[in-house]
């Protein structure tokens, strides 16, 4: 347990809700490794009360925030700068203090990349594609842009949200990033081989027996899965993999690693990667 006295640094947590957030098991985690007097705090904030939480926090020499849903994007406005990658994705998961306001960083995008190493993932140039077109989409195709994937697919049930994302990203690289499919029309993907990244909230405990495509003919034509659904640790997407003997992932290495490279910009400690089991550990016992 951590002990709070006069010279813990203190982190909050901005969202609305944040009842269920993961981050504090995280954060704990992490100062006991590094040894840190750190204390992570998730912290209710009402999206009309947004720009004041922002200027209280920094007000109260906060050494950093976290920020989630729904405030990632409407709280651009009131940050003093914003890191050239979350500018481009469109939003922003933590705050680091700097001379007159926080500066906003995308660690969703950097920690699933690392995420991806870590699991041993390599992002291929081309046969790429990703369910979904919302907000962990959005992360996750800023990513493999910025790998060089090209030609890749985003399926989603709208196809007017999956042709938009397709349009902001081609038109940011200056080239075809990605191509807008209905996730019906899955068999409209030329060839087979594909690294499939699950990004739709399809499959979300408690709904665990539910995929986005139910059909074992999408899951022949890709190779490997990548779900960031962490709950439950096996979704149905993921089985479709399995069942076919391929390999697939959940989300909870996304997770930690977006809290990881977070910390080591609040904190300025690097954090290694053998961290990550006692991270696990900690999560599944407060399951
Ligand atoms: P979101 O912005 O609400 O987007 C939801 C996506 O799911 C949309 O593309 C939506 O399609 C699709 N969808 C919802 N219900 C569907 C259905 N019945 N059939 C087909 N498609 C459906 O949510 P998000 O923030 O992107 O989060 C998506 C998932 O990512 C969540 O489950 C969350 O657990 C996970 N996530 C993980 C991490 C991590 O660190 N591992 C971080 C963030 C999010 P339409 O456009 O057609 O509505």
């Amino acid at each position: 347990m951590i002990t709070i006295d006069g010279k813990t640094k203190i982190c909050g947590l901005l969202g609305y809700p944040v009842e269920h957030t993961l981050s504090p098991v995280i954060h704990e985690v992490l100062a006991r490794h590094t040894g840190e007097n750190f204390a992570y705090i998730p912290c209710q904030t009402e999206p009309s009360h947004l720009a004041e939480a922002v200027k209280g926090a920094y007000a109260m020499s906060f050494v950093g925030c976290n920020v989630t849903v729904p405030h990632k994007s409407e709280i651009i406005p009131f940050l003093s700068s914003i890191d050239p990658l979350a500018a481009k994705v469109g939003a922003v998961n933590v705050l680091v203090p700097e001379e007159g306001g926080f500066r906003g960083y995308n660690t969703d995008l950097t920690g699933l990349g690392r995420a991806m190493r870590y699991d041993g993932v390599s992002i291929p140039k081309e046969k790429t594609l990703i369910l979904g077109a919302g907000g962990a989409s959005r992360a996750a195709a800023f990513l493999l842009a910025e790998n060089g994937v090209t030609n890749g697919y985003i399926l989603n049930r709208t196809l007017e949200s999956a042709t938009k994302l397709c349009d902001n990203i081609n038109t940011t690289y200056g080239r075809t990033v990605f191509k807008p499919l209905l996730l019906s029309e899955y068999d409209k993907l030329p060839g087979d081989g594909y690294l499939a990244v699950q990004a739709t909230s399809v499959g979300l405990f408690p709904h665990n027996e539910e995929a986005p495509i139910m059909e074992e003919a999408f899951y022949e034509k890709c190779s490997v899965g990548y779900d960031l659904i962490y709950r439950p640790f096996e979704t149905r997407f993921m089985r479709f993999f399995r069942e076919q003997g391929k390999p697939s992932f959940n989300g909870l290495r996304m997770l930690i690693f977006q809290g990881i490279e977070a910390y080591e910009k609040w904190t300025g400690k690097p954090v290694p990667d053998d961290v990550v089991p006692e991270v696990i550990e900690a999560l599944e016992k407060h399951a």
